[in-house]
């Protein structure tokens, strides 16, 4: 089906099943528990230069958790969700919220909204910030946000070696997003991730970036990490430098992962059963990546690819809604009711994750 006619439709059911409180009636037969992804909270200006799809404000969470309240829902943390699942149980009254990458706010903004709704989350953090070490993606929003994708591609390609890459790199497409978009593929996938760190740090710096500062203002520190674990909120490893693991051998996969895992141990004194991929698509992981985490005693793992958990999905491949700014509400009360799920068991998929 056309994506358009797709959202169009999405769209009609959402409003037909919410507007007249059918939605509900769902509820009770939903098949399995929804784990909302989420990443920066409020808009604070340290954060500016992050993507939009990225942000939630505090007035949109807010409501969100007092609809999922008035819905009859419960929060869980990701490890609370496997351990009802691990049991057999379909728990229909439950919800996960999971907020991924270690922002700052997820501290400063997002602990007080959940302790005034009595809500639980998991924080999935990437370490090497926490650190003060910055990676490519951190260098390429804040050097995207201040020259657009046309100018900096056309930096890189001054940079770089490769000649039918500079010149994919010279001719993005005219359309911001379109290019900004034709950019990030390029750099994730296309150049060698090695020249790409090396040219994207050159320049961050040349426009003035430095990665100690940005690094603290952005990114929570393992005091903010144990506030966290203290008021109840789970923190799970993200990867010490948020690169795609598929993209690495399985040693550097190893050092990638296990190094988050022995930093969160180290700063909160307890084992760390919890883990999120990095982009979190089926191709952002491979065969190594499932075997490490099962050899280091990980007890879930979520992508970020749609869809309710059911008991047989597995525990190390969890699905995600993606929540931002943008969300229509209705439309997500239906994902969490199981609304879509049950179009999607007859036949019709509705899915646009
Ligand atoms: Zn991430």
């Amino acid at each position: 089906m056309k994506h358009h006619l797709k959202k169009l439709l999405r769209r009609c059911v959402a409003w037909t099943f919410g507007a007249t409180g059918l939605r509900a009636l769902f509820r009770s037969g939903r098949r399995g528990v929804p784990v909302l992804m989420f990443h920066n909270v409020g808009y604070p200006t340290e954060t500016d230069y992050l993507p939009d799809h990225m942000k939630i404000s505090e007035a949109k969470l807010s409501k969100l958790l007092r609809r999922l309240k008035r819905a009859g829902y419960r929060t869980l943390t990701v490890s609370q969700m496997v351990a009802e699942l691990a049991r057999g149980q379909i728990p229909g009254d439950a919800i996960a919220l999971t907020f991924d990458d270690g922002y700052r706010d997820n501290h400063d903004v997002l602990l007080p909204i959940l302790e005034k709704h009595g809500a639980v989350a998991t924080v999935y953090v990437q370490t090497g910030p926490m650190k003060g070490q910055l990676n490519w993606l951190h260098h390429y929003f804040w050097v995207l946000h201040r020259i657009g994708p046309h100018e900096l591609g056309g930096k890189l390609a001054g940079r770089i070696e490769k000649q039918h890459l500079a010149a994919d790199l010279r001719s993005l497409p005219a359309d911001a997003v379109e290019g900004e978009y034709q950019l990030k593929r390029l750099l994730k996938y296309e150049v060698r991730p090695e020249d790409r760190d090396l040219m994207l740090a050159a320049v961050f710096e040349e426009l003035g970036g430095d990665d100690a500062a940005l690094a603290a203002e952005v990114y929570l520190d393992p005091e903010a990490c144990r506030a966290l674990d203290q008021a109840g909120i789970e923190v799970g490893a993200h990867t010490v430098n948020h690169l795609v693991l598929s993209s690495l051998d399985a040693k550097h996969q190893r050092r990638e992962i296990e190094g988050s895992l022995r930093d969160l141990e180290s700063w909160l004194g307890h084992d760390i059963p919890a883990f999120a991929f990095p982009y979190g698509r089926t191709w952002d992981y491979d065969e190594h990546t499932l075997e490490i985490l099962d050899e280091l005693g990980f007890e879930s793992s979520v992508t970020a690819m749609p869809g309710l958990n059911v008991p047989a999905t597995s525990r190390l491949e969890l699905l995600r809604f993606a929540v931002n700014q943008e969300s229509d509400m209705a439309e997500l009360m239906c994902e969490v009711d199981g609304v879509f799920d049950w179009f999607e068991r007859r036949g019709l998929n509705l899915s646009v994750g």
